[in-house]
C-alpha cells in the first residue's frame, strides 16, 4: 500500500482563494478589509521568512497588513507597548507576535497582552482556555490547520486512537485538545514518555511535533493510520524533512502529509483565516 497524501499546499491554496474572494467583497461593499499586524523580533533566519510568508499571503488575500520590525534588544516594556497601540488601533484585526523572543522578553506577558479577540495566533490563554472546554473562539493555527487537512480528507475521528508525540503549548497541546473535541480517544507523548514506539505502533491517528528527524520509525506505523508530520529540520545539505521517516512510513500508512507541503502551507492559511473572522465578528 502507498498512503495517499494530505496534500496541505493544495487545500491551503483553495482557502486562501477562499479567504480572497470574501475580502473583495467586505472592499466592494465600500467597508474595511481584514487587517493583520505582525510583530517580528531580532533577525532569527527561519522567523523571518514565516513572517515574509504571512505577509506575502496577506497581501495576495487583499488583507490589510502592517509588520513592525524591532531590533533584537527591544525591550518587554517597549513590545507591550506597540501590544497595546495595536489593540487599540481599529485598522487591526489580528495581532501576530512572532515567537520565539529575545531573552530580556517574557513571552507569557506579551501574549496576555493581546486582546483575545485579535489573537488569531490562539494563543492567548482565554482562547485556550476556550477550546479546552468545548467552546473554541480563536483556534490556535497549526492544530487547526491539520484538522482542515483531516475533514477535507473525510477522515473518521470519533471513537478512533490518537497519539499526539510533542507537547508544545503551540503544536501538541492543542493538538491533543483539537482532537478530543472531535471524539478521538487522545494520548500525548512527550519527551519523558516511556517506550514511544509502543505508543506510535497503537495509533490509528498519528500526529507529530517534536522537531527530530526520523525520531518516528516507519515500520512502527500501524497498517491504515494516518499519519500527520508537523516538524520542520534542516537538513546539512539544506532540504527540509520531518520528523517522520517517511517512504518507510508511506508504504504504510493510509495517508500522510508530506514536509514541505503538508501542515505548514494549513498553518498560514488558517492565520488569514482567523483574521478574516476577527474582522466579521468586529463588524466595522
Ligand atoms: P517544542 O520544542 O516547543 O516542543 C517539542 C515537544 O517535543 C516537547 O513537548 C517535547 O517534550 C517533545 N519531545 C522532545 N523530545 C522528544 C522525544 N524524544 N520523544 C517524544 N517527544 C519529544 O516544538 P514545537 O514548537 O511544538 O515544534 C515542533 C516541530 O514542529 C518543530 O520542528 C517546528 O519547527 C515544527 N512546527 C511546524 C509548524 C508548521 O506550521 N508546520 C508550526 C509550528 C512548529
Amino acid at each position: 500500500m502507498s498512503a495517499r497524501l494530505l496534500n496541505g499546499k493544495a487545500l491551503a491554496l483553495e482557502v486562501r482563494e477562499e479567504l480572497a474572494f470574501r475580502s473583495a467583497q467586505l472592499t466592494a461593499a465600500g467597508e474595511r478589509p481584514p487587517g493583520l499586524a505582525v510583530v517580528l523580533i531580532g533577525e532569527d533566519a527561519a522567523s523571518t521568512i514565516y513572517v515574509r510568508h504571512k505577509l506575502d499571503a496577506c497581501r495576495q488575500a487583499g488583507f490589510h497588513s502592517v509588520a513592525h520590525r524591532l531590533p533584537a534588544e527591544t525591550t518587554e516594556q517597549a513590545l507591550l507597548a506597540l501590544v497595546a497601540e495595536l489593540n487599540a488601533d481599529h485598522s487591526v484585526d489580528g495581532i501576530l507576535v512572532q515567537l520565539p523572543l529575545p531573552d530580556q522578553i517574557n513571552e507569557t506577558a506579551v501574549i496576555e497582552a493581546i486582546h483575545p479577540d485579535k489573537d488569531v495566533d490562539g494563543f492567548h490563554p482565554y482562547n485556550v482556555g476556550r477550546l479546552a472546554q468545548r467552546l473554541p473562539t480563536m483556534r490556535p493555527c497549526t492544530p487547526a490547520g491539520i484538522m482542515t487537512l483531516l475533514n477535507e480528507a473525510k477522515i473518521p475521528l470519533r471513537g478512533h486512537n490518537a497519539v499526539v508525540v510533542g507537547a508544545s503549548n503551540i503544536v501538541g497541546r492543542p493538538m491533543a485538545l483539537e482532537l478530543l473535541l472531535a471524539g478521538a480517544t487522545i494520548t500525548v507523548c512527550h519527551r519523558f514518555t516511556r517506550d514511544l514506539e509502543r505508543h506510535v505502533r497503537a495509533a490509528e491517528i498519528l500526529v507529530v511535533a517534536v522537531g527530530m528527524p526520523g525520531l518516528i520509525r516507519g515500520e512502527w506505523i500501524m497498517p491504515g493510520a494516518v499519519v500527520v508530520d508537523v516538524g520542520i529540520n534542516r537538513r546539512p545539505d539544506g532540504t527540509i524533512v520531518g520528523d517522520v521517516e517517511f517512504e518507510e512510513a508511506r508504504k504504510r500508512a493510509s495517508w500522510i502529509s508530506p514536509v514541505p507541503g503538508g501542515v505548514g502551507p494549513m498553518t498560514v492559511a488558517i492565520l488569514l483565516r482567523n483574521t478574516l473572522e476577527a474582522r466579521l465578528a468586529r463588524g466595522h
